[in-house]
This record gives structure tokens, C-alpha cells and sequence, in this order.
């Protein structure tokens, strides 16, 4: 039987305040360990890509239940699935309406939390499946990208009180007119973290079909050494250079409302990646991770006239399209007092936003627009940069000596990136990956 405590049952509604900055209602309390913990569990898209993988996962669930835990399940779209509904929108329209897209994207996780609520019942326990208007995750409109405001957990604890596994379509949410919204490609992951902060679970667990978050892509360096605890920071950078292990607003938010992420293996019962608050000990390691993004596309904007102002006359209406922009590099024609302004976009903004330059282009006076989709960022990440020099031109050596030439570089405190041609991709990671040891645990300062 399942007996709430006082603290889980006061705070119903969650908001998740940027503009407004509130909070209310929410603190910590992964320090006071309960006797019976509240476990939000999401499993990606390969750990239900079958009818007996979701059988599995099931099972996998009521083992937690049967130990007396309250079961939050969030899933994504069994694999596949995002890609293919992708691609039927693509042969509908050719720049598929957004609000039309989020109606078909958010179809996948209805059919595996329906099928998993089935798989619960078939053996012999409950459980309910929830979309995500049901259990009132409301965002804002930014269709295809939407970001989470406010939760109301109410209507989930009601269920998880009446002892049912509670289980939680990933990825969708509703705006304010009552429209499906999608939060973005991974988006699953940030639905979990923001239903254990919501619920101030005992922890949140990702299931994914690797151990957990390694020093680069294990599926492209045999090398690759599962990190056994990161910190927020650390795997914030990792997960906005394209370690997609884990989306990255799931970690802007656990690192907002302190929730500890353990990210493990569906398919075993080790011990994952921890991800947390900072310590001393994880400052020793100077680059902690390669990664690698192929998810981009870079666009020139040529003959730019060079003059106070440009900048912003081509990147405010490409961010009034809510497009995000990456790195900038602007090369100066002395001679002519012209410019050349190239950046970065995500790939699935390409074509939008060539179109909109295109439109942009004899308004500002530039030249010419065109762009390139083989690309691919590689980086460096670790918090241990900070303080050491002579990283970035490791990396430009490395790179050099297997005879990749870089395009464009951008830096950070604890990163590095550079662009370079995707066919290079697999190359570039694993000569990086031994030219810093990455597959060598607690290679400390003094070491290298
Ligand atoms: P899911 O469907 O479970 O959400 P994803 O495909 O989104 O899984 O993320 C898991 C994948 O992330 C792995 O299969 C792996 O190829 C990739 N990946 C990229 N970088 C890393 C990394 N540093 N550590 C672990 N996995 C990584
Ligand atoms: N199904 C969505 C995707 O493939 C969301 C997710 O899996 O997290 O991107
Ligand atoms: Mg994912």
C-alpha cells in the first residue's frame, strides 16, 4: 500500500519560472532520504522499439514497484518511429507547418504508453497512460520546440496513491490554446527531469541503450570510458555539442531544481553516470569528453556591407523565427568595406533560414547567400580548462597531423570546438580521443 508523505502531497502545481523566475512550492530534498522513494524512470526510444522490449522494460518496472516504490514512467516514440512521421510530413509540405508537425511527432509516444499500460495489466499489476495535456505539462507555443512552464502533478500522485504505475507520454506538452506542442528532437529526456523536480522524486533515472555518458560516442570509439560521475556543468557542454545521451534542457533544468540524474542501461543492471553538483574531485580532469555534432549546417552570408549594425539586421529576424544560431565568424574585405558574416544553424532550420536570407539579402545590401550541410562540430569539453593553457592548440595539432583542415573554431571557458567536413568525423574523434587518453580514468593535472 502506498502511503504519501505530508511533503509529496502539498505542492501541486509546479511552475518552471524563467520569465518569472519562481519556483514556489519547491526545495530540495534529495538530502532527506524517504523509506519509500517516488521513481521517475524514462526509457528511450531502442528500449521500446518492440512489443517485447516494452514486455521487458514492464518487467523491469514492477521489480522497482514490488520493492514499495511509487512508479513514474516517461517513454519516447519506439525507435524509428520520430523519423519516420518526419519524413511523411516532408513529402506533404515542403517546410511541414510546425503546429501541424507537433499534431503528427506527438502520435509515437501515444502508442508506447498505451502499449506499455497494456504490458503492466497483462501482467497482473495497473498502470495508466497519460499524453501530455492529460497531466497538464503546459508550455509555450513555440511549436517544435516548446519549453515547459508549469506541471500539474496533482492528477499523477491521485494515480500513483491509487497504487497504479503512472506512465507519461515524453516529448509533448500543450500551450495555452490547447494545442499539442513538442519540446524538440530528445525532448523525453527533459519531460523526466521536469516531472522529478514536479514530483520531487527520489531520483530520476534515463534508460538508454548504452551504460551511461562516456568520454565520447562508445558507438564510434572502441575506446570510449564510461565517466562514473559528472557534473551539471560539464554535462551541459557535452549535451549541447552533440552527446545526445542526454537532451539538454533535461540538464538545465536538473541543474535548476538540483535532481541527480542517473543515466544507465536499459538492457543491464550496472551502475551508470551520475550526473551532479561539482567537486573537487572531477576538477582534476583537464578534457573529460569528445563530441561531435552533425546536426548542423553553416551558412555565408557575402558582401556584407561593413558598417555599425549589420549584425544585428541579419540575426534579429532569423531569431524572431525562433532559429537558433551558433558560432559567428565575420571576415573583413579591407579593400571594399565589405564582409563576409558565416554561422552556424541546426540542420533542420537549413532551408528556412537560407529562405529567409534570401529574402533578407537585397534589403541589407549584401552580396550573395549560400550554405553547406557536411559539416560537423567536433569538441573538446572538460571544467579542468579553466585553468590550463595550450588545449586548443593540442587539438589544432591533432587535427593538422591527420590532415584535417578546420573552419571555423569557437571557444569557451571549458570547451573547444571547430568545424570540420562530417566525412572526417569518426577520424577526428578517436585521434583526439588519444591524444588527450580519454580511455585512461583520473589522469590527473600533474600527469599530463
Ligand atoms: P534514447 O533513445 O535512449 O534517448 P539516444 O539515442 O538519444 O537514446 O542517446 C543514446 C546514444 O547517445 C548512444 O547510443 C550513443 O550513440 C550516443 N552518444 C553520443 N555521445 C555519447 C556519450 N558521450 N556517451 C554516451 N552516449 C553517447
Ligand atoms: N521521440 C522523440 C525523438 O525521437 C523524443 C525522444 O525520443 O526523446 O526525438
Ligand atoms: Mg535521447
Amino acid at each position: 500500500m502506498f502511503v504519501p508523505t505530508a511533503g509529496k502531497d502539498v505542492v501541486c502545481r509546479f511552475v518552471f519560472g524563467v520569465a518569472c523566475g519562481c519556483s514556489f512550492g519547491f526545495t530540495s530534498k534529495w538530502e532527506s532520504k524517504e523509506i519509500m522513494a517516488l521513481i521517475v524512470q524514462k526509457f528511450g526510444g531502442t528500449s521500446v522499439g518492440s512489443p517485447a522490449k516494452i514486455k521487458a522494460v514492464a518487467e523491469r518496472v514492477l521489480r522497482n514497484k514490488s520493492q514499495g516504490n511509487q512508479m513514474v514512467v516517461v517513454l519516447s516514440a519506439m525507435s524509428g518511429e520520430t523519423n519516420r512521421l518526419v519524413d511523411l510530413a516532408s513529402q506533404m509540405q515542403e517546410l511541414p507547418d510546425t503546429r501541424e508537425m507537433d499534431m503528427l511527432l506527438s502520435t509515437g509516444e501515444q502508442v508506447t504508453v498505451s502499449l506499455f499500460a497494456m504490458a503492466v495489466k497483462e501482467a497482473g499489476d495497473d498502470a495508466v497512460s497519460f499524453l501530455g495535456d492529460q497531466v497538464k505539462i503546459k508550455t509555450d507555443s513555440v511549436h517544435t520546440k516548446a519549453r515547459i512552464e508549469s506541471i500539474d502533478s496533482e492528477k499523477i500522485r491521485a494515480e500513483l496513491n491509487q497504487g497504479r504505475v503512472v506512465v507519461i507520454a515524453g516529448f509533448q506538452g500543450v500551450n495555452e490554446k490547447g494545442d499539442i506542442t513538442t519540446l524538440g528532437r530528445g525532448g523525453s529526456d527533459t519531460t523526466a527531469v521536469a516531472l522529478a523536480a514536479a514530483l520531487k522524486a527520489d531520483s530520476c533515472e534515463i534508460y538508454t541503450d548504452v551504460e551511461g555518458v562516456y568520454t565520447t560516442d562508445p558507438n564510434i570509439c572502441a575506446k570510449a570510458r564510461k565517466i562514473d560521475r559528472i557534473s551539471y556543468d560539464e554535462m551541459l557542454e557535452l549535451a549541447s555539442l552533440g552527446a545526445k545521451v542526454l537532451d539538454i534542457r533535461s540538464v538545465t533544468l536538473a541543474k535548476r531544481y538540483k535532481v541527480p540524474i542517473h543515466v544507465r542501461s536499459t538492457f543491464t543492471e550496472t551502475e551508470g553516470t551520475w550526473v551532479i553538483e561539482e567537486d573537487k574531485q572531477m576538477e582534476g580532469l583537464i578534457v573529460s569528453g569528445v563530441t561531435y555534432n552533425k546536426n548542423e549546417a553553416r551558412i555565408t552570408v557575402s558582401g556584407v556591407p561593413n558598417q555599425p549594425g549589420i549584425a544585428a539586421k541579419i540575426f534579429t529576424p532569423i531569431s524572431d523565427e525562433n532559429i537558433i544560431v551558433d558560432m559567428i565568424i565575420q571576415n573583413q574585405d579591407a579593400g571594399k568595406g565589405k564582409a563576409d558574416m558565416t554561422f552556424t544553424v541546426i540542420r533542420s532550420d537549413y532551408e528556412r533560414t537560407l529562405k529567409l536570407l534570401q529574402q533578407l539579402i537585397k534589403k541589407i545590401g549584401a552580396e550573395s547567400v549560400q550554405g553547406d550541410t557536411d559539416i560537423t562540430k567536433i569538441s573538446i569539453v572538460g571544467v579542468g580548462m579553466r585553468n590550463h593553457s595550450g588545449i586548443a592548440s593540442t587539438m589544432f595539432s591533432v587535427l593538422a597531423k591527420e590532415g584535417i583542415n578546420i573552419s571555423m573554431i569557437s571557444t569557451s571557458e571549458i570547451k573547444v570546438s571547430c568545424v570540420i567536413e562530417e566525412k572526417y568525423t569518426e577520424l577526428a574523434v578517436r585521434a583526439l580521443h588519444d591524444a588527450f587518453e580519454l580511455d585512461k580514468s583520473n589522469v590527473s593535472i600533474e600527469e599530463q
